[in-house]
């Protein structure tokens, strides 16, 4: 069966593909041929999981999976949330977003917040949806190098660094994007696929 990961990030891509059935052929943007800036407008993360996986299934028609990621203050009411990205403005700037993070809670003594990742899968005309989630705090400061956009103000719980200061293969085993990749894999392993 081919499955479209609706991303052209060929690192992205093979991590997945690794964690496959072998039967599943998965493409990326690139090898559909799909250069187009798909759409990204919807007003919450499902929303957006959701746009681009149907961008793709709908243009296309195939069976698709689309992610959208993001991180949400419980102090700031969820935000940044689906403007994680460009919370702080065009272009988007991950130092800026950090700043305007970090100032936005002086002086707040709930620092909890979460990274969350949804996928939407669109497979043989039904649609499932895979969230994955991680709690932990924003840290006064930065700290550490690794990673990217919020990493080096993220400590999950349960740790004393930031995802920043971890390395790479540690973070992708407890992240939020794994979380959501591994239910999905379940998901492929359940139904035999
Ligand atoms: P995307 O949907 O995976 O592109 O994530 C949207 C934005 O959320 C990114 O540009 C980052 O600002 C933030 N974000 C998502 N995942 C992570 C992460 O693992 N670490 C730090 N920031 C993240």
């Amino acid at each position: 069966m081919k499955l479209v990961f609706a991303s052209s990030n060929s690192h992205k891509i093979n991590e997945i593909k690794k964690l496959l059935p072998e039967n599943i052929e998965l493409l990326g943007l690139n090898d559909i041929e799909c250069f187009d800036e798909i759409p990204e407008t919807a007003e919450t993360i499902e929303g957006n999981a959701i746009l681009k996986a149907d961008y793709i299934t709908q243009k296309y028609g195939y069976n698709c999976f689309a992610d959208d990621s993001g991180l949400e203050i419980n102090a700031l009411g969820g935000k940044p949330g689906v403007y994680s990205a460009r919370y702080a403005g065009e272009p988007r700037d991950d130092n800026k977003n950090i700043n305007k993070v970090l100032a936005e809670l002086e002086n707040q003594s709930d620092r909890g917040a979460n990274f969350k990742t949804v996928i939407c899968l669109n497979l043989n005309g039904h649609q499932y949806l895979f969230t994955g989630i991680i709690d932990g705090n924003i840290t006064q400061e930065r700290k550490g190098s690794n990673g990217f956009g919020y990493d080096p103000i993220f400590v999950p719980d349960g740790y004393d660094e930031t995802f920043a200061q971890m390395a790479f293969e540690e973070k992708n085993q407890i992240s939020h994007r794994a979380k959501a990749v591994m239910q999905m894999i379940d998901f492929f392993e359940k139904k035999s696929i």
